[in-house]
């Protein structure tokens, strides 16, 4: 039956693409992708040919209509980006979105998101967490974003482009108490994964620390704002050691 499929691919580590992934992608009659050379050369790995569609954030609009005349005449289709969960700081939603509005089927396809990834290995123990993404590029309004998540409980979540890591940082240290735990996962699953965690007053040391790590993809958790009763417990038991400290 006509169904849109919503398949994620790797986001590094080509093996982790998952059997049903490859099932889906081998049956539709074509793949929507943002990358047609990139999809290519991942189909091609895998053995598989398929027609594709270019669709990217400049064009969802006009391609959801091309997908939904195709859905409504019976083709299956999948949807991809260059790496990941489709509409995770990614192109898809608004295609998901119409499709869905159409009454057509819309099945997702699980499997790799840097941000499950990152969270399932940064040991930072909290179960609720804040999914921010790429902050503005522009210092000043990154700056805005910033000051908004400062009271966040949950653990932040934010994508890194390539190349701005040390902009992000020392944003970061900016804004946020020293103490606060970060953890970089830089290039997760490829050769050079590297997961590191530290109070944020060390962060920037670290990534000062090789000049690999100005590159690559990063997500970035942070840990969230103290509630405000262990705030104030904190300080009370500061001042009753300050005062029983005197009193010794
Ligand atoms: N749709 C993707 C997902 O599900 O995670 C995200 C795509 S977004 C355009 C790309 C960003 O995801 C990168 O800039 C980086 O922040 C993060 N990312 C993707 N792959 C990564 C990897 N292997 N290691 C660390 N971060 C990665």
């Amino acid at each position: 039956t006509a169904t849109l499929y919503i398949v994620a691919t790797p986001i590094g580590n080509v093996t982790d693409i998952s059997v049903r992934a490859l099932h889906v992608l081998s049956l539709v009659d074509a793949v929507a992708c943002e990358d047609t050379r990139n999809t290519g050369n991942l189909l091609t790995r895998f053995g598989l040919s398929r027609p594709m569609i270019a669709a990217h954030q400049h064009n969802e609009r006009e391609v959801a209509d091309k997908l939904i005349a195709r859905l409504q005449a019976g083709e299956r289709i999948a949807l991809v980006s260059d790496a990941g969960t489709p509409g995770v700081s990614d192109p898809g939603a608004r295609i998901v979105d119409a499709v869905r509005s159409a009454g057509l089927r819309v099945v997702p396809v699980p499997g790799a998101s840097a941000a499950v990834t990152a969270l399932s290995a940064s040991g930072l123990v909290n179960d609720q967490f804040y999914f921010v993404g790429f902050l503005p590029a522009k210092a000043k309004q990154r700056e805005t974003v910033l000051q908004k998540l400062l009271t966040v409980g949950a653990t932040m979540v934010f994508y890194e482009a390539p190349h701005r890591i040390l902009d992000c940082v020392e944003a970061l240290t900016g804004v946020f108490e020293p103490a606060r735990q970060v953890v970089f996962a830089r290039e997760l699953t490829k050769l050079f994964e590297e997961i590191h965690r530290c109070p944020l007053s060390e962060a920037l040391e670290w990534v000062k620390a090789d000049a690999h790590r100005e590159k690559g993809e990063y997500v970035v958790l942070l840990e969230g704002a103290q509630a405000e009763g262990d705030a104030e417990e904190a300080e009370a038991e500061r001042i009753l050691n300050i005062l029983l400290a005197e009193c010794s």
